[in-house]
């Protein structure tokens, strides 16, 4: 139905008669928004700033909807940018193999544990040395009969890797404490020797492994794991240390400059200074309406804005997902198989936001200047004449000022004494008006400076006579 209405459009704005074809989209646009009508409107209204308004809203509701974006380019702007095609799905898996989605081991906070599959460790044996023997298929040497131990058992590379299909865990295998024979996780009894073994201990796991995205495990060498067992690790040169004493003087130093910024910041001496003078100020601060420069989103513009400049541009970006970070790592079972698992924490890339930003003119109060005035004790303070221009051509009222105008915005007094010290310093001080009003003069006070600065503490002012 809206399709038909919008050619109706068309046939009225072909027989000429825009006022009638304007009010139609105007009713099929409130009814049913949509990029085609809004780009129509665009073609049937004149001002250009309108056809944009139009083009906006038709890009508002398809980006990439490419009449718009043709009509925008003919009024020689530049139209927003497309939306983004949705991304193809993370291409950085390391391992391809596995068409179907992965099995879940744990998520921990953005970390995320898949299960690759499972393979069986390898083992030599220690009699007849055949090698790279199944460690769960071959519990006993194929070739000499010798039953596997475990603690011969190795990780295999890659090339050798043998899955395990349909594996059913029942727990690391366990060695018979009567005869030491292999026996199965879930086994009560020994199946060589008969004894029953719940107080069977676990065999020893190997350590497990990791490699990083995209590299390959290596066989595990296991003559050098069971060298470093026994004669325990490879040695590896000692960095000549730094001596001891070394972190505690940094310290001590770094100790001593901030006891010394402190004492610095907040030490004082004791000073008596006799009042020399005695002086006042006032100050009258005063707004003007003015004519303003403003610029942000043209989301928050204020009502009152004018002189508008529109753009479309970058104001922010924010993180978007983009696939994930991958390592490989295997882990030892304990029954003659190990899991291989992809440890992945996402990876975010920053894309740019764009929105409309408008600069414009808004009128305003702001400070503009203030009159003062001041003199001695002899003088009466008084407020001075703050001249206001009141009477521009537009009017000054409060509700409806016009530019120029100008207002009062705050009073401020002082009163001031002067201290002279022995050692002819000079030292000045705010008191309160009637304490001020009524000093004599030579009175004298007590008072603290700052030993960095030489400013008089006028809080511990202590009078004297
Ligand atoms: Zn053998
Ligand atoms: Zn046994």
């Amino acid at each position: 139905m809206t399709d038909s209405t919008l050619q109706d459009v068309r046939q009225i704005l072909q027989q000429g008669d825009r006022q009638a074809a304007l009010s139609l989209v105007d009713q099929i646009l409130s009814a049913a928004p949509s990029a085609e009508g809004w780009t129509l409107a665009a073609e049937i209204v004149e001002a250009e700033a309108d056809k944009i308004k139009c083009l906006d809203q038709a890009l508002a509701l398809d980006p990439n909807y490419e009449p718009a974006r043709k009509m925008y380019s003919a009024l020689g702007k530049l139209p927003p940018p497309r939306r983004a095609q949705p991304a193809p799905a993370a291409a950085s898996r390391p391992d391809e193999s596995q068409a179907d989605e992965p099995r879940v081991i744990s998520r921990v906070g953005e970390q995320t544990v898949y299960e690759e599959g499972i393979y069986e460790m390898l083992w030599d044996c220690k009699y007849c040395g055949t090698t790279k023997l199944l460690g769960k298929t071959h519990k006993f040497c194929p070739v000499c009969g010798a039953q596997q131990d475990a603690s011969w058992r190795y990780f295999p590379s890659d090339e050798e890797k043998i899955a395990v299909k349909d594996h059913v865990y029942v727990g690391a295998d366990k060695v018979c404490p009567a005869c030491n024979s292999l026996v199965a996780g879930n086994a009560e009894f020994c199946g060589r020797c008969g004894a029953p073994q719940t107080a069977a201990a676990e065999v020893k796991r190997q350590a497990s492994r990791e490699a990083a995205g995209g590299q390959k495990f290596e066989r595990e060498d296991l003559v050098a794991r069971q060298m470093a067992e026994t004669y325990g690790p490879p040695k590896t040169k000692v960095k000549p240390s730094r001596p001891k004493w070394v972190p505690f003087v940094i310290g001590a130093v770094v100790l001593g400059v901030i006891a010394f910024a402190l004492f610095a910041i907040f030490a004082k001496r004791e000073q008596t200074g006799y009042v020399t003078a005695f002086n006042w100020e006032r100050t009258i601060n005063i707004e003007r309406f003015s004519a303003v420069a403003g610029s942000g989103l043209c989301s928050v513009m204020p009502a009152d804005a004018y002189s508008v400049s529109r753009s479309y541009e970058q104001v922010g970006s924010r993180q978007v997902p983009d696939g994930e970070d991958c390592s490989m790592r295997q882990v030892d079972l304990g029954d003659g198989t190990f899991r291989q698992e992809r440890v992945c924490v996402p990876r975010y890339r920053s894309e740019p936001v764009y929105d409309y930003v408008c600069s414009y003119m808004v009128n305003r109060w702001g400070y503009s200047r203030s009159a003062n005035a001041s003199g001695a004790r002899e003088q009466t303070p008084a407020w001075p004449d703050p001249r206001l221009n009141t009477s521009t051509a537009g009017g000054c009222t409060s509700t409806f000022p016009s530019l120029g105008c100008e207002r009062e915005s705050g009073r401020d007094e002082r009163y001031m004494i002067t201290l002279k010290t022995g050692e002819d310093d000079t030292y000045q001080c705010d008191i309160p008006f009637e304490v001020w009003n009524d000093l004599p003069v030579e009175a004298s006070f007590k008072f603290k400076v700052s030993i960095v600065g030489n400013r008089p503490d006028c809080g511990s002012l202590e009078r004297q006579n």
